[in-house]
């Protein structure tokens, strides 16, 4: 597409959405919108500078509508420890040193390397993704309050990407977007508003290293940082973790 075109729509939409009422229907369709673009950046099907100007332009989009159909809640931005249950401890790595973010760029999608993120382990010694003391999944709690804005609820083990069943949360008031992956099962929709807390998914094995038996079952935890041109960079969630409420 070219880039004309694109910035064409664009304020084609903008103007267009300041002249009617927004709803909860007009988030998820620009939601689903955003999810298409994510897909095709995890499989390389989207050249990087028309991924950059859509993400923006998408990001923009869901930001505006956000704003006119949610009330400001303080309690939106509080900070929860992902898994229930569970506590820094869970954390991997030593201080957080599993925190590696070279060689990351979202816009690599599934070819990104580094590993800009925390893995949260859950204990599960036979690798059936049930807590060995509760004997059933362990919750994904909302790390912060946003928007569902991709997700995968599907994967089969033949498949080669690495996230499996994952879910990308923004947070349009932080400015920040949660990536939550190898979920077990997913309980939220694109375009749904979660609160912080809030159970959003059970920890899994999904992913083609997650599935493997070498890796103990984890929650893999990123946080990107959205910066002035909305270009999401990963930032290390270590201190946020060890702040949050448990
Ligand atoms: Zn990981």
């Amino acid at each position: 597409m070219k880039k004309w075109f694109l910035v064409f729509v664009f304020f084609y939409a903008i103007n267009n959405l300041k002249s009617q009422d927004l709803n909860q229907s007009d988030l998820v369709s620009s939601c689903q919108n955003f999810n298409e673009l994510n897909n095709n950046i995890l499989l390389g099907s989207i050249n990087k500078n028309s991924a950059t100007m859509m993400v923006k332009f998408q990001l923009q989009l869901i930001n505006q509508i956000y704003f006119q159909i949610q009330k400001f809640d303080s309690n939106f931005n509080k900070f929860y420890f992902p898994i229930q249950g569970y506590n820094a401890k869970a954390i991997g790595g030593k201080s957080g040193n599993g925190y590696v973010p070279a060689g990351f760029d979202y816009f690599d999608g599934d070819k990104h390397t580094g590993h800009a993120a925390h893995d949260i382990f859950i204990n599960d010694k036979n690798q059936d993704a049930l807590d060995d003391k509760t004997k059933k999944p362990a919750n994904i709690l909302a790390f912060t309050g946003g928007v569902v804005i991709a997700m995968s609820p599907n994967w089969d083990s033949t498949s080669t990407l690495r996230g499996g069943k994952y879910i990308y949360v923004y947070n349009p008031i932080l400015n920040i977007i949660c990536y939550y992956a190898h979920c077990k099962d997913i309980y939220v929709k694109i375009g749904d508003i979660v609160k912080p807390k809030q159970v959003i998914a059970t920890v899994g094995r999904t992913g083609l290293n997650a599935f493997k038996k070498r890796s103990p079952t984890h929650l893999h935890f990123m946080i990107l940082k959205l910066d002035a041109n909305l270009y999401p960079n990963p930032i290390n969630s270590y201190n946020l973790l060890l702040k949050s409420k448990f």
